[in-house]
């Protein structure tokens, strides 16, 4: 049998070398280990840098043998213990053999693999594995690959090198004149050039190559999507001059911004087409996302339809059905009085509402008579049925789960129009990987006469006193008429781990905030496991004014919309990641009035997450920080835990850094989809396609 990337690997090295390699890396066949590629690679003559070891890391080095000691030791002296003295141009490191070694002298040049480790203060490695340099001195440069104690760098090389001899059949996933255009060579010899290369940049033309094609797979799966979205058919839903849309902006009492408008325009269009719309509105925070949702849903309505807003908490959907209703004034009062000549209704839907006004809604629904359903993922439940879904509104995508969102899509006769809004900026490669499939609008401006936020960084760790600070400004503003936001990391009714916490929990600094620094003003607590009724009614107060200080846990993160709220103290700031303190801090500075935003944190002046803190302080550019927040983190992270598969198929291209890659591969894949949308003409790329949308990865390269 021939072997191919599909092989298993003990009949290619023998059970004994794939055991480790299985055990050690997850390697188990051939094409797993041809895809596990150096990590550097050394130059002969360029010998490692030995001067930055680390104490316990696993490495490989390249060095030059200087003297070899020998001293007896054990029983009688019977046994050796030899020291090899090993430099190169910036340190040295003794390598401790409890035996006699032959296979050195003083001058060689060799391998050695092992843990760094110490002794009498200084770096050895014990019983290093040890190459002589010997065939690789004709090709002048040794790969380094990611290895570990039981699977070493050496090892890999060799086993690596019999695959290389063995292995047939290579599959060639980029189409001919792609190769050709971009100058790669073929998948056999990228291959070779990989893993035994002449020169490093021989090297890091085949990486290039395998870079790309990992962006080209995906982009390839999301072209393919889009391609059949495209093939979908909706109910077009076209303005109606003169109806509730025309007569909501009217009655605006702000112009829209420029970005607003431009972007309702795009989406206004989409609608009346008998296309689905896949769109995702990213938005800076308090850049006026909702206004532009408003704007579709009328047009739907207006056009007969009925379109669904799914929030991620009890508190953003209560909100916005709160502040829709009110901007719609009399547009909403459907059947009532004072209502507008065909008005609409809005509704809401959360999974705690009383069984009685769930009936109303879900009466509303079924008959037409709501032409806006704001809700939870209550809204995706069974039982849950609409005259005509026309558009589904998904705000601060984030939160939501793919799976959820499909659920409501699938649920209609004819496919509604989507529309995703992130809360929070997303890096543009990050966008285009994760929702590949939807086309993006980016609604960067803030509204006119928005005042910036202003982020100071209080660190209380060795000035104590700078906390009371913080509290009188929050007086302060309280008595100008405005309000405030305190948030904390933990609620502290009994939540695991409150004792070893050093962080104040909501439960104790509501109590003492009360009865000390904001002793007489009208303080509120908010948090997520309060009883929705109770969460409502709090937040309705502290909308209306009747609360000063709202004390809070993240509930508050995203969306909350409360104008004269100017002032906030994230307490415990180095808990919260830069997204989410960017977002926490758009709360406040919503109105004509500046806000004011302190990081309270004991944190270390020097640590990374002082940093952090000191990042999201000096600037209120949400895109910016995204890509800073999510080059500090890894790309697992970034794609969510649960997508190994997808994980698992990038081992070269970063989502983060590979921007021109990502670039220039979803506009190939573009193009080989449209002339060839089944493949039939690249059978290796079909097959790959197909592998990536079979693994459990393909869940997060969005759905809709
Ligand atoms: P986000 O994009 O963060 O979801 P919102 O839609 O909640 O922001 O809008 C933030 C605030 O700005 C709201 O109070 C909204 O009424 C207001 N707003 C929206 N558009 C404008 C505009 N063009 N001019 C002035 N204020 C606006
Ligand atoms: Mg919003």
């Amino acid at each position: 049998m021939p072997v191919t990337l599909d092989s298993r690997l003990a009949p290619v090295i023998g059970d004994k070398s794939a055991k480790p390699l299985a055990r050690a890396l997850g390697i188990e066949t051939v094409g797993d280990l041809l895809r596990h590629y150096p990590r550097r690679y050394l130059e002969i003559g360029e010998l490692s840098p030995l001067s930055s070891l680390e104490l316990d890391q696993h490495v490989t080095i390249m060095a030059e043998v200087r003297s070899i000691k020998k001293f007896p030791f054990g029983p009688n002296g019977r046994r050796t213990r030899t020291e090899v003295l090993v430099t190169d141009q910036t340190g040295e490191i003794t390598l401790t053999f409890f035996a006699k070694i032959y296979a050195l002298k003083p001058g060689d040049v060799g391998l050695f693999s092992g843990v760094v480790g110490s002794f009498r203060g200084k770096l050895q490695l014990t019983h290093p594995q040890h190459d002589p340099i010997g065939d690789r001195l004709a090709r002048g440069v040794v790969p380094i690959y990611p290895a570990s104690a039981a699977a070493t760098s050496i090892f890999i090389e060799k086993c690596v090198g019999l695959c290389l001899d063995a292995v047939e059949d290579l599959p060639e996933l980029l189409p001919d004149e792609v190769r050709s255009a971009r100058g790669y060579a073929d998948v056999a010899a990228s291959f070779e050039s990989v893993h035994r290369p002449y020169s490093v940049s021989e090297a890091m033309a085949a990486r290039a190559r395998f870079r790309f094609e990992e962006a080209f797979v995906i982009q390839t799966v999301l072209a393919q999507r889009r391609h059949v979205a495209a093939a979908a058919t909706a109910t077009a839903r076209p303005p109606r001059p003169g109806g509730l849309r025309d007569r909501f902006v009217e009655q605006l009492p702000f112009a829209l911004t420029e970005g607003q408008q431009e972007i309702a325009e795009v989406v206004g269009a989409e609608l009346a087409t008998s296309h689905p719309m896949h769109r995702l509105l990213q938005g800076e925070v308090g850049s006026g996302k909702t206004v532009v949702a408003l704007l579709a849903m009328l047009q739907v309505v207006d056009a007969g339809g009925q379109a669904a807003m799914l929030a991620p908490t009890e508190v953003l959907a209560a909100q916005h059905h709160r502040t829709i209703t009110s901007m719609l004034g009399d547009l909403a009062r459907s059947g009532m009085l004072g209502g507008a000549e065909d008005a609409t209704r809005v509704r809401l839907l959360t999974g705690s509402m009383t069984a009685r006004a769930r009936q109303e809604s879900l009466l509303d629904l079924v008959t037409g008579d709501a032409g806006i359903v704001v809700g939870t993922h209550a809204l995706i439940q069974d039982g849950v049925e609409f005259a005509d879904l026309g558009l589904v509104v998904v705000d601060e995508q984030h939160r939501f789960g793919v799976e959820q969102r499909a659920a409501l899509v699938d649920r209609a006769d004819t496919r509604p129009h989507t529309l995703v809004m992130t809360a929070t900026p997303i890096p543009r490669t990050v966008a285009m990987t994760v929702f590949g499939d939807l086309d993006v609008s980016v609604l960067a401006q803030l509204p006119a006469g928005r005042q910036p936020i202003q982020t100071n960084v209080v660190p209380i760790a060795d000035r104590p006193a700078w906390l009371e600070r913080a509290w009188v400004r929050v007086r302060e503003e309280v008595a100008r008429g405005r309000q405030a936001y305190v948030v904390v990391s933990r609620i502290g009714d009994g939540d695991a781990g409150a004792e070893e916490s050093p962080t104040r929990s909501l439960v104790e600094l509501h109590e003492e905030l009360a009865g000390g620094a904001l002793h007489g003003l009208r303080l509120g607590a908010l948090h997520g496991r309060m009883a929705s009724d109770e969460k409502d009614a709090v937040m309705s107060r502290f909308a209306a004014g009747e609360i000063d200080v709202l004390v809070a846990t993240t509930v508050v993160e995203v969306g909350v919309d409360v104008p004269n709220a100017t002032v906030m103290v994230v307490m415990d700031a180095e808990r919260f990641g830069i997204s989410q303190l960017h977002q926490l801090r758009g709360r406040v500075g919503r109105g004509s009035e500046p806000g004011l935003c302190l990081l309270v944190t004991s944190a270390d002046a020097e640590s990374p997450s002082a940093e952090r803190l000191k990042a999201v302080a000096s600037t209120t550019d949400g895109f910016e920080l995204s890509r800073l927040d999510v080059s500090m983190r890894s790309e697992g992270d970034v794609l969510g835990t649960r997508q190994s598969g997808f994980r698992s198929s990038l081992r070269l291209l970063s989502v983060v850094r590979d921007e021109d890659v990502i670039v220039a591969a979803r506009e190939v894949a573009t193009r080989v989809v449209e002339n060839d949308p089944t493949l039939a003409g690249e059978p290796a790329l079909a097959a790959a396609v197909a592998a990536l949308e079979a693994s459990d990865g393909a869940e997060y390269l969005e759905r809709t």
